[in-house]
């Protein structure tokens, strides 16, 4: 496995392997878990090469202390991407991707990107995400790319992105993966401390309230999210969002006629934390 930090070395080290053997990639900001590792189990087994990119990018934070106190971790992130099989990580530092007079913004608009993380972090969020996966695709030019469901927004966001700009490259959804207690894997969760933990574990709980409820024939949002709410705040946790959207347009619903999407995102102290899952409708 290499470690590259150029766009030039990357290029270079994938020219003997561009247009004859499929490339995988696999986008990450590090301190790589299990979650990270489902992502490169599914490009391993689907590319002949496969290609992890680590960057902490700073165009996607909406807070100062929470790009200040992200978990970066690079040696074992590197020994964890070896042991998976990785080929390629790429690990540019800022300056590299963002050089000085860098002024080029891609910009996903309407619900999609208006919304919930949109909403709470702003619309840089988003704008942040999508130009740096649009340069990670330029770069690379993998032929699948791989994002998890966890973030269901970004992963929508980035599909749209690349229908839009008619960019020659697959992307592969992967499904939430979760410690045996149900919780969603972060790289946050470091940041919570033990009681933290255990408190957090009130999202899984709420999701699964969701989809009881509507198997149990509740179609109405506003009752789910009053009973969703009621488990976070018993918690102690603080609800930013409990939502429930079309799949493909991120559109909220009042009343759920089809399969949809319930996305929760909360502060558990001073850590925020999203989680979601998809809500079936009958059948
Ligand atoms: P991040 O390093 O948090 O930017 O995540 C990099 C990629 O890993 C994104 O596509 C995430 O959606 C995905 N990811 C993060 N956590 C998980 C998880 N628990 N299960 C599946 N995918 C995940």
């Amino acid at each position: 496995m290499r470690i590259v930090r150029t766009v030039a070395a990357l290029r270079e080290a994938l020219a003997p392997v561009a247009g004859n053997r499929s490339i995988g990639l696999v986008p990450t900001m590090g301190a790589l878990h299990e979650g990270h590792l489902s992502l490169i189990r599914a490009a391993r087994s689907d590319n002949d090469v496969v290609v992890v990119s680590i960057f902490v990018n700073p165009k996607q934070f909406d807070e100062a202390a929470d790009l200040d106190t992200y978990p970066r971790q690079e040696g074992a992130d590197a020994q964890l991407a070896e042991e998976a099989g990785v080929d390629l990580i790429f690990a540019p530092e800022a300056d590299e991707l963002y050089p000085a007079g860098f002024a080029t913004t891609v910009s996903v608009s309407g619900a999609i990107t208006a919304t919930l993380e949109g909403a709470e972090r702003g619309s840089a969020h988003f704008d942040g995400v999508t130009t740096i996966v649009s340069k990670l695709l330029i770069a690379v030019a993998p032929d699948r790319a791989y994002f998890g469901q966890k973030d269901a927004q970004q992963l929508m966001v980035v599909r749209r992105m690349v229908q839009d700009l008619g960019l020659p490259v697959e992307i592969i959804a992967c499904p939430t993966s979760r410690d045996a207690d149900g919780l969603a894997r972060s790289s946050r969760n470091v940041r919570l401390s033990a009681s933290e933990r255990e408190r957090a574990l009130a999202i899984p709980r709420a999701l699964g309230l969701a989809r009881d409820m509507v198997a149990a024939g509740e179609r109405r949002v506003a009752r789910l999210q009053q009973e969703l709410s009621r488990v976070l705040a018993e918690s102690q946790l603080e609800t930013e969002y409990v939502a429930v959207v079309d799949p493909t347009t991120f559109e909220a619903k009042d009343f759920i006629d089809a399969d949809s999407w319930c996305l929760i995102a909360a502060r558990v102290g001073a850590t925020r934390l999203i989680d979601n899952q998809l809500i079936t409708v009958g059948g």
